[in-house]
This record gives C-alpha cells, structure tokens and sequence, in this order.
C-alpha cells in the first residue's frame, strides 16, 4: 500500500482546497509547500493586494471630504505602519490555513516536493512518499522578459510588498491587471507613477470601451500610460534609476516594477521525464476533469493557465477532490466567470467583449451608458461610470456585462448569477430600479447604442 493515497504539490488556493476536500472524503492525504502555507493569493496576491488598494483609496475619500462639509486637516502616509500591518494579517491566514489542513487530518510537509516517478515524491531532506494519486498545484511565479540591460534592478509584485518605504517615482512595465492595479495603488498613496505598456493599449482580452474608460480615468489621475513602449534598459545611478525606453526616452524614478505576466511553476518538479505533457501556452495539459496525460497525476490553479484566479484554482481542487474521492464526477465549467479589477475606477467583467460577441453571433446588440456618478457632483472629482451589456440579438440573452465605477468587483458578483442564468434583456428590463444608485442604469438601457448585423454568406 501506498504511503498516502493523495500527495499535493504546494499549499496555495487550490492545494489546500483539494486537500481537505479529499481528506474529508477518506482520503489519506500529504501536501507540500517550499514556502508559505496559503500561497500567492494569501502571501503576495489577492488579499495583501486588496488591502494596499483600499489603503490607496483613502486619498480621494480625504479630498472629496470638502464638498461634504467637512475640514479634514492635511493627512499624512506612513508605509511602513500599513505594511506592518498587512503582514500581521497575512501572518493570521497563514495560520489559519495551516489550522485547516490540521483540522483535516491533512500531513504538511513544510518542504519542496519534486517527483520522483509517477508514484513517488521526494522532499528536500531526501525522504521519499509514495502516492496512489499526485496533483500539482504550485501555482506561477512572475516573469520578467527577455533579458535587458539591468533587470536585475527591477521588483515584481513580490517585493512591492516588502518595500522599506514609499516610493516617490516609480516605473512599471506591464497592462495586465496586476500592473494596472499597482499604478492605481502607488498613485492613491502619492507616488508619480509611469506605466509602459508594449501593446496598443491596457488590459489586453478586456472590452475596448472599458479599457480606453480605464487608460483615461488613470491619466486623469496624473498616471502617465505609455503604451506602443517597452523598457529596453535600466541603469541605476546613486539612488535613483534611469528606464530607457524603446524609442530611446528616459525616465528617472526610484523604482522600476515589472508586472508583464506569470509562467506556471512546472521547471524543475521532474515532469519531463514522466512524460507530462506541457500545453503550448506553457501550463500543464489537463482535460476538463484536471488529469494530466499521466493517469495517476492531476494539476489544478495557475500551474495550469486556464482562468489565473483564485476563485478558479478553488474550484478546480474542490471538483478534483469530489471527482475522485467523493463518488462525484465534477468537470469545470470555466465559461462566463466574473472579475475584477481593483483599479480606480474598478472594474467588473463577465462574459463576451462586444468584439467577441461580434465574432461569435450574427446578431449583437449593445446597450452603454457613461456618466457622473451622484458623489461626484458635491465632490467636484472628474470621474465617470461607464456600464454596457452586450446582448445576443438572435436570443436576447445578455452574454457579457462590463462596469467601470465604484464598487464595480462587488456589482459583478451578484451580476454575474445573472448572467450564469442565462438571463436576457428583457428580465434586466423587467426588474425595478434602486434609486439612487450607479447599477439602476443596469436595468434602465432601453434603447441600444449599436446593433451589429452579421451578412449571411451567400
Ligand atoms: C499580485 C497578484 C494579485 C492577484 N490578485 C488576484 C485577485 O484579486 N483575484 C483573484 O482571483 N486572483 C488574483 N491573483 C491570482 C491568484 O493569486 C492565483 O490565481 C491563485 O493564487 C492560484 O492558486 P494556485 O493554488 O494555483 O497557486 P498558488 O496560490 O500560487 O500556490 C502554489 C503554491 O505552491 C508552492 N510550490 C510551488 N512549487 C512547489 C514545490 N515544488 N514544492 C512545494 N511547494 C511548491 C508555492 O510556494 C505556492 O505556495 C493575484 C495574483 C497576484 C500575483
């Protein structure tokens, strides 16, 4: 008999999830993480993300204070006490999520795990386990490109959260989420910000609309978005760095940060000589049920590169566990998933982009809508909503949903039930207002802003 019938490779979101599951159906279990039990959602992702974003907010709610009557005195930032901070509290998740796998029954080898043959992992210390089923769960690590002139000068996401202090300038390469994410948050907290983005512009597979409403309301903020650039060298001097950019520009800052994607942790765990096919994209290759081209070995999460979420490596470790151990075959259905981006303003997503819908239906209505929001208007702050639902005109169900305001992350959620249901434009229509809100506007498009009309081949 096997020493376990389950060995996970890494603790992180969808790790400890399957984990557990599996071990509260009867499942022997062991799981490995070489770092930190809770991985990059707890440790440098999702949650010490969420917490810098809502710190960086704090700056507009000050100055939009005024127009409310009230007299705030000059506020002052302290990076160091928010940092502190942020990490006492992922220090208790970390905990807690190790409190979990020992509720469980669930061994933690506080380890790197590599394998060694389709049945068998090996620990750092040289102990071997062996194990009925394998699952690979180690996630993504940040790339930094091909390599330029003084990239070792530059921090990714990782290390902006053990910065020693604030920076005054900084430079970041990337439009993904992430580095979108970071200009906004450096931004709230005072720092000049520069984004340089290779690509025509921000958020790359995000609605066109959303992302110019975003690349504005960023520049509206004093974010300086360079996109058609990358960063060809980075050369430091005393204190400070200069970035060279393609076109042969300079900027100076203090920091230069990379955020231009993730590649799935599959180097080195000993996949290649088992035969585990890797996909093209870079990811593990799994079928829908998360097997791998080796029966016996599964991969969920970022290690995967399907949909890079949280949410997602949740639910892809939980069906793993009912598929196998809970008598419960569970594929993942990885269509109409909600996001967001916890820029300013916020954004929320489900569904086609107009320019998908547009590919895939004959028949595409649009329906948008771009205003002041209420807060605003005492406020005196530039900023507007944008909202729009793209809707299949052959059937009337509204395929995707795309908000830009407050809140937005929030609105997509429950947004997002409705769209999974298959709701149409008539059932949006159909629900009453809540007045005085953004989202009313959800349920009051009436007339559409475009219809695009497919011909039909001859
Ligand atoms: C800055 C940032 C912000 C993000 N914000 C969001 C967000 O707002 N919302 C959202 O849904 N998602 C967000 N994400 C993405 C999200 O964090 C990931 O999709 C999610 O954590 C993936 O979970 P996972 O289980 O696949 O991998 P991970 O959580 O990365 O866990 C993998 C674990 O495996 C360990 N490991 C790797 N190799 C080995 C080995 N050989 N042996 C032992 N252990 C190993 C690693 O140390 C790690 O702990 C963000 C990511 C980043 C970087």
């Amino acid at each position: 008999m096997a020493d376990v019938d389950l060995f996970v490779i890494g603790a992180g979101s969808g790790g400890v999830r399957a984990a557990r599951v599996a071990s509260s159906h009867g499942a022997r279990v062991m799981i490995a993480e070489e770092h930190r039990v809770g991985g990059t959602c707890v440790i440098r992702g999702c949650v010490p993300k969420k917490l810098l974003v809502y710190a960086s907010r704090f700056s507009d709610e000050f100055e939009d204070a005024a127009g409310f009557g009230w007299t705030v005195p000059e506020p002052t930032f302290h990076w160091p006490a928010l940092i502190d901070n942020v990490h006492r509290e992922v220090a208790r998740l970390e905990a807690a999520y190790t409190a979990t796998l020992e509720r469980f029954n669930v061994t933690l080898a506080k380890s790197r795990a590599v394998l060694e043959d389709a049945h068998t992992v090996r620990l750092a210390d040289g102990r071997r386990v062996s194990a009925d089923t394998i699952l690979i769960s180690t996630g993504a690590w940040p790339h930094y490109g091909p390599k330029i002139p003084g990239i070792e000068h530059a921090i990714s996401s990782n290390e902006a959260f053990h910065l020693k202090g604030l920076p005054k300038r900084i430079v970041i390469q990337g439009g993904g989420y992430i580095a979108v994410e970071f200009a906004c948050i450096f931004a709230g907290l005072g720092s000049e910000v520069t984004l340089v983005y290779r690509g025509e512009n921000i958020l790359r597979g995000f609605d066109d609309d959303i992302r110019e409403h975003l690349r504005n309301e960023m520049r509206g903020r004093g974010i300086a978005v360079i996109c058609g650039h990358t960063i060809a060298a980075i050369e430091p001097s005393s204190d400070e760095f200069t970035t060279r950019l393609s076109d042969g520009s300079a900027i100076v800052s203090d920091k230069v940060m990379f955020a231009i994607g993730r590649r799935p942790n599959v180097m080195g765990l000993g996949l290649d000589k088992l035969n585990v096919r890797i996909h093209e994209h870079g990811g593990v290759d799994v079928d829908e049920c998360s097997r791998t081209s080796v029966p016996n070995i599964y991969a969920i999460g970022d290690v995967t590169n399907r949909v890079n979420l949280t949410p997602v490596a949740i639910r892809e470790g939980h069906a793993f566990a009912d598929t196998l151990y809970g008598g419960k075959p569970t594929p993942v259905d990885h269509s109409n998933v909600p996001t967001a981006v916890f820029s300013e303003p916020e954004l929320g997503v489900i569904g086609l982009t107009e320019r998908q819908a547009c590919e895939r239906l004959a028949k595409v209505d649009i329906y948008k809508t771009s205003f002041r929001p209420m807060k605003a208007t005492l406020s005196g702050r530039a900023t507007r909503v944008f909202m729009k639902l793209v809707v299949d005109g052959a059937t009337d169900r509204v395929v995707g949903c795309h908000i830009a305001g407050l809140d937005a992350g929030e609105l997509i959620q429950v947004l997002g039930i409705a769209v999974k249901m298959g709701a149409t434009k008539a059932d949006f229509d159909a629900t009453m207002a809540v007045h005085p809100t953004a989202a009313e506007e959800l349920v009051t498009m009436r007339e559409p802003a475009m219809r695009h009309r497919r011909q039909a081949a001859e």
